[in-house]
């Protein structure tokens, strides 16, 4: 087997804090095995343009605090083709570039799978916020935005509260409801709603009720946004009471800002570890922690025959912590 010398980086999909903390990880990992490290910028759009540069040990200063991803991100549907993915790997070749590891979300990880299957070996690092990756408990960016949506939510409860008014709020998780409920139970919020349930709006409401003529006069729901919109969602609320209520989108704000210690902790395990897996000769896979430990499952089998489950054993938590 041919010796391997460089590395690839790229960051794809949506962005995800403690992106960057991967990066370094995987760079820095490398550099200190003796091997070089090459990031591409705009992720498998910048691969077919041949937008590759070397990443020196020096570059990786001070960016393990940074939101976003100092590769860029984007969005390249074209790379669902063949001959777009083989343009691709001839970029790779032509920079003498032995192994990718790619770090993004089950799209991104589609696009490694590929590649793989091409004969390329490629290796994927989950990071996204949506927490919605097979064969991982948790991806790096996940445990940032459920801070971010709860420093949200704590402040919306304050307003709830003097005002005595509900809110629904949206939060991201087009697929999974996992930010919903980590952020939900944490701000003990009356009701969650998720795509993996069924939900009924008039129980949410009657429990509403019940507050309301218990003395907790206000009220906080929190609704993954691939069940519906926040404004939607209160629409329907408002035809089983009055609990002047409010309707708020936390948006794009969920995916930045610094990462917590958790991402960045997770994103140095992951990113060294895919390093280690590729100097030992191996590949096509997909790296993720499970029960506490670093595991590394083969990227086309855990794509094709795996499913990421949102643990909804936290919705029944929650509503028997709501009582
Ligand atoms: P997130 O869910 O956090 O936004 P993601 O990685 O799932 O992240 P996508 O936009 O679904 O985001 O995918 C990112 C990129 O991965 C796409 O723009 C495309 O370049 C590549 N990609 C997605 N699906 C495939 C596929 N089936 N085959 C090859 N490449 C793909």
């Amino acid at each position: 087997m041919k010796r391997m010398k460089r590395i690839g980086i790229l960051t794809s999909g949506g962005d995800a804090s403690g992106m960057n903390a991967a990066i370094r990880s995987i760079a820095r990992s490398a550099i200190s095995a003796g091997l070089e490290a090459y990031g591409i910028n705009y992720g498998f759009a910048g691969l077919v343009a041949g937008n590759i540069r070397r990443l020196e040990s020096k570059d990786m200063d001070g960016i393990i605090d940074r939101g976003g991803t100092i590769l860029y991100s984007a969005r390249f549907p074209e790379f669902a083709e063949e001959k777009t993915q083989l343009k691709g790997i001839e970029q790779l070749k032509k920079f003498g570039i032995d192994a990718l590891v790619v770090i993004g979300g089950d799209g991104s990880y589609h696009g490694a799978e590929r590649l793989t299957q091409h004969g390329f070996n490629s290796i994927g690092v989950p990071g996204t916020i949506d927490n919605d990756i097979p064969g991982t408990d948790f991806t790096v960016g996940f445990d940032t935005a459920v801070n971010v949506a709860l420093d949200a939510l704590d402040r919306i409860n304050d307003t709830a509260t003097s005002h005595q008014r509900t809110f629904v709020v949206e939060v991201m998780g087009r697929g999974a409801g996992d930010i919903a409920l980590w952020a939900g139970i944490a701000a003990d919020a009356d009701a969650i709603v998720i795509p993996e349930r069924e939900y009924d709006v008039k129980k949410i409401a009657e429990h509403l009720k019940h507050n309301y003529e218990n003395g907790k006069d206000h009220g906080l729901i929190v609704l993954a946004e691939g069940v519906m919109s926040a404004a939607d969602f209160k629409a329907e609320l408002d035809q089983y009471g009055d609990f002047d209520s409010r309707a708020i989108t936390l948006g794009h704000i969920q995916r930045g800002g610094r990462p917590t210690a958790k991402d960045r902790v997770l994103a140095s395990m992951f990113g060294d570890y895919a390093v280690r897996l590729l100097l030992e000769g191996k590949g096509g896979l997909a790296i993720g922690i499970r029960d506490n430990k670093l595991v590394a499952t083969d990227i086309i089998d855990t794509l094709e025959n795996h499913k990421h489950i949102t643990d909804v054993s936290l919705l029944d938590l929650n509503d028997r912590l709501r009582f």
